[in-house]
């Protein structure tokens, strides 16, 4: 939109969203304006408070943190408190029509993370909330950036980067957009945005013994590609500390109610032997 875009000492910048996105993005701008000497105001804007247990709070999302991701933390110098980490993973088991195949860590020496990404399973609630996400956002809050917990309504562009946010209009030198797939889309009427196709998906946290867990699926991530499915239609199987995660896609529009209970859209799929 705008090219050659120079921030200079005193300019504001708008993270409309505190996902991973927006977090990382304040992270890394912060970084570079101090070792560029720069004042710059990083203001980022996050509806939801991640910390809330159940649903609330969690964004369904499966939390395997890939090696690039902890590229990025130890670049950033963070360091993944470990309350956040749920386990570490050594293999991935795909089952498919065709057989069985397991897919192991090339580079073993780096981990890679399962992490609770919002606030945890409401029905075995752990002492105290943990979130992946809440903790970027407070690591780029304590290194410098605001944090508003208020919904941008709106974002114009020009004359200059102006936000929407309840009844009052904020001015800023840059707005980054990071809001996601999940929630309302941000009125944006000086640009021609189409929202990302998107797959519904289903989760469900299921309690079980850390001594089961361990006997059965030991550091392995289960992989179930679903038969007559497209490629990117699974149902995952994650040991956690705690239970088992499980993720899946689903093409047809899922209910409201049915989401609240035990594995409610995997019925599609229970037919299938490997479950
Ligand atoms: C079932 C499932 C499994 C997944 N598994 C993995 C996995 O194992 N590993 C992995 O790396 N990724 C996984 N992902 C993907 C991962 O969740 C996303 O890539 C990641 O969350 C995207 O981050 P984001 O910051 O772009 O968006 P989000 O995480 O959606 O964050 C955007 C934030 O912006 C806020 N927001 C939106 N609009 C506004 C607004 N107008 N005003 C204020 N705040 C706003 C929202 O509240 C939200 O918190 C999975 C996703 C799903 C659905």
């Amino acid at each position: 939109m705008v090219k050659d875009l120079k921030l200079e000492a005193g300019c504001r910048v708008a993270v409309v969203g505190g996902g991973p996105a927006g977090s990382f993005f304040a992270l890394y701008l912060l970084q570079y304006v101090r070792e560029a000497g720069l004042d710059v105001k990083v203001h980022i804007y996050q509806e939801r408070a991640f910390s809330r247990l159940g649903p609330r709070g969690c964004k369904g999302c499966a939390g395997i943190l890939s090696g690039t991701l902890l590229q990025n933390i130890k670049e950033l110098g963070l360091a993944i408190p470990e309350e956040v980490i749920q386990s570490r993973i050594t293999c991935y088991r795909l089952y498919s029509a065709n057989g069985i195949m397991e897919v192991c860590n090339p580079q073993p020496e780096q981990d890679i993370l399962s992490v609770y990404r919002g606030g945890g399973p409401r029905l075995y609630a752990p002492a105290a909330p943990i979130s992946f996400d809440d903790f970027l956002l407070k690591e780029a809050q304590r290194r410098g950036a605001t944090v508003f917990p208020q919904r941008v309504r709106r974002l114009l562009v020009y004359p200059r980067p102006t936000l929407e946010v309840g009844q009052r209009k904020e001015y800023y030198e840059a707005a980054v957009l990071a809001g996601g797939v999940n929630t309302l889309p941000v009125d944006m009427p000086d640009l021609d945005v189409r929202p990302a196709a998107t797959l519904q998906m289903v989760q469900d946290e299921l309690h079980a013994r850390r001594e089961d867990i361990q006997a059965y699926l030991g550091t392995k991530v289960q992989v179930f590609f679903i038969p007559g499915a497209n490629a990117g239609e699974a149902g995952h199987a994650l040991p956690l500390s705690s239970g088992l995660r499980m993720p899946a896609a689903h093409r047809h529009p899922v209910r409201e109610g049915a989401l609240r209970g035990p594995f409610c859209s995997y019925r599609r799929c229970a037919g299938y032997p490997f479950l």
